[in-house]
C-alpha cells in the first residue's frame, strides 16, 4: 500500500480551511492533513464590523476549530515559531514536523509602528482584539472628526474602510449623535474600488446620501496626538477627534526570518501558488499574488493549490490553474448589501462588474457564510 502524502497547512483562515476540506474531499485515504493555528477558532473578516459596533461577541461570531469533522484532518491549536522551507521542517511552541507538503496559509499581520503616532492616538478595527476595544471608544465618542485612514497599501478588503463609514453613519445616526459628527475615509486612491466603476460610483452616492467624505488621493504618514492632525506625505494636515486606521500590512514574522518573503510578501507562480522551494506552497493574505487581500481569493488560491496537489498525488484530472476571481459582498447600510465579482486574471486588466445593493444580496451573504461553516468545519 503507498503511504499517505502528509500535508502540514500553517494557518487555519480563508485559505488554510479551504484547501484541508477540499483536500479531505478528495483524498481521505491518501493523504494525512495537519492543520495549525494558533487561535481556537476561525472568524470572518466582515464579523469585525458586529464586533466593533457591538453588535455580536467574539465568541458568537467565532467557528471553533475544536468543533471540525472533516476525514484525514488533525487539527492543532499551536503557534508556528520556525519554518524551514528547505527541509520542510516546521517549529511550534509544542513540537516539530516534517512534512511531504508545507503550504503557508499564515495571512497577513499589522505594523502598528510602521506609522509614527498610531499607537498613541490611533485605533484599528482591522484585528478582533482592536475591533473589540474600538467599541468602548466609539460608545464614548460623542461629537467631533471621526477620520478613517489607510496607512499603507495593499491592504485587506479594499471595500472595507467604506463600508466602515456607512455602518458608522447609521450607528451613530441611530444613537441621535450623527449630526455632530463628521466620518472622513481618506483614501491613497482616486476612488473608492478602483477596478470597479459601477461599485465605486454607488459608493459614492451613498457618501453623497448620508453627508460622508471620501477624501481621494492623500497619503497619511503620521499622527502628531499632541495636535491631534494626521500629517500626509505632501505636509498636508488633516485634524482628527477620533482617527480610525486602516494599519500598514506585513507578513508574520516566521514567514520573513524562514527567507520566504521577498519585497515584503511570498512570491508564488500565478498558476498553482508553488513558492521557489520544492513541496513548498502558499495561499491567501501572506503572498504577493495579483489579487487584492481578500478570503475570496485566498480561497480560490486554495483551490488551484487542491487541485494541483490531487492532480501530483493521483495523476488525475487536470488542475485548473488559478484564476484570480472572487465576489467580494459590500455593506451599505440598512441591512443592504452589494456584490463586486471582481476577476484579477494574472496578466490582464483587473475588473469588478457590480450587483446593486439589495436584501436578495444580503441573504446570499448570510448563505456565503453558512456554506464555508458546513465545508470547512462539520464535513
Ligand atoms: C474589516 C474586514 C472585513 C473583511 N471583509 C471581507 C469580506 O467581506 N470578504 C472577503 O473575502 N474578505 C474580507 N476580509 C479579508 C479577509 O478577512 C482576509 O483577506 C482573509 O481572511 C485572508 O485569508 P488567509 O487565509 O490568507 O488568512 P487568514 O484568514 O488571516 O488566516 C491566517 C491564519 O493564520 C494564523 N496564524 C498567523 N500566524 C500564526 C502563527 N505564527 N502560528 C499559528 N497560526 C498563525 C491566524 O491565526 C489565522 O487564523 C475582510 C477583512 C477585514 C479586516
Amino acid at each position: 500500500m503507498n503511504k499517505k502524502k502528509r500535508i502540514l497547512i500553517l494557518g487555519a483562515g480563508f485559505g488554510g480551511l479551504e484547501l484541508s476540506s477540499r483536500l479531505s474531499e478528495a483524498l481521505p485515504d491518501q493523504v494525512e492533513i495537519t492543520l495549525i493555528d494558533k487561535n481556537e477558532g476561525f472568524i470572518f473578516g466582515f464579523s469585525k464590523f458586529d464586533l466593533m459596533l457591538g453588535q455580536s461577541t467574539r465568541p458568537e461570531v467565532t467557528y471553533f476549530y475544536r468543533d471540525i469533522s472533516k476525514p484525514s484532518v488533525d487539527f492543532r491549536q499551536e503557534t508556528v515559531v520556525s519554518i524551514d522551507p528547505e527541509q520542510r521542517r516546521v517549529i511550534t511552541d509544542k513540537q516539530t514536523y516534517e512534512t511531504d507538503v508545507l503550504v503557508v496559509a499564515l495571512g497577513a499581520e499589522y505594523s502598528i509602528d510602521a506609522t509614527p503616532g498610531f499607537a498613541e492616538d490611533g485605533h484599528e478595527f482591522y484585528s478582533f482584539e482592536g475591533a473589540i476595544a474600538l467599541h468602548d471608544v466609539l460608545e464614548e465618542f460623542k461629537s467631533g472628526k471621526l477620520v478613517i485612514g489607510i496607512l499603507g497599501q495593499p491592504f485587506k478588503c479594499p471595500p472595507a474602510p467604506c463600508e466602515a463609514a456607512i455602518l458608522l453613519d447609521e450607528w451613530f445616526d441611530k444613537r441621535g449623535l450623527r449630526r455632530d459628527i463628521d466620518i472622513s475615509v481618506v483614501s491613497q486612491w482616486g476612488v473608492p474600488i478602483p477596478p470597479s466603476p459601477d461599485g465605486t460610483k454607488t459608493i459614492l452616492e451613498t457618501f453623497n446620501d448620508r453627508g460622508l467624505k471620501f477624501v481621494s488621493e492623500h497619503v497619511i504618514t503620521s499622527l502628531d496626538p499632541s495636535r491631534k492632525v494626521a500629517i500626509c506625505s505632501d505636509g498636508q494636515e488633516i485634524p482628527y477627534d477620533l482617527f480610525l486606521g486602516i494599519p500598514v500590512h506585513r507578513v508574520p514574522a516566521v514567514v520573513e526570518e524562514a527567507g520566504l518573503s521577498e519585497d515584503d510578501w511570498i512570491p508564488v507562480d500565478d498558476k498553482n501558488l508553488a513558492t521557489k522551494f520544492p513541496g513548498v506552497y502558499a495561499v491567501g493574505d501572506v503572498t504577493s499574488a495579483p489579487t487584492p487581500k481578500s478570503g475570496v481569493f485566498a480561497e480560490s488560491a486554495a483551490r488551484a493549490v487542491a487541485e494541483h496537489l490531487i492532480w501530483e498525488i493521483t495523476g488525475e484530472g487536470k488542475p485548473t490553474p488559478f484564476d484570480g476571481k472572487g465576489s467580494c459582498y459590500v455593506e451599505f447600510g440598512d441591512g443592504l448589501v452589494g456584490r463586486m465579482d471582481a476577476d484579477f486574471f494574472p496578466g490582464t486588466r483587473p475588473t469588478a462588474p457590480f450587483a446593486a445593493p439589495s436584501n436578495l444580496v444580503a441573504d446570499e451573504k448570510k448563505e456565503f457564510a453558512a456554506v464555508r461553516r458546513k465545508r470547512w468545519i462539520e464535513g
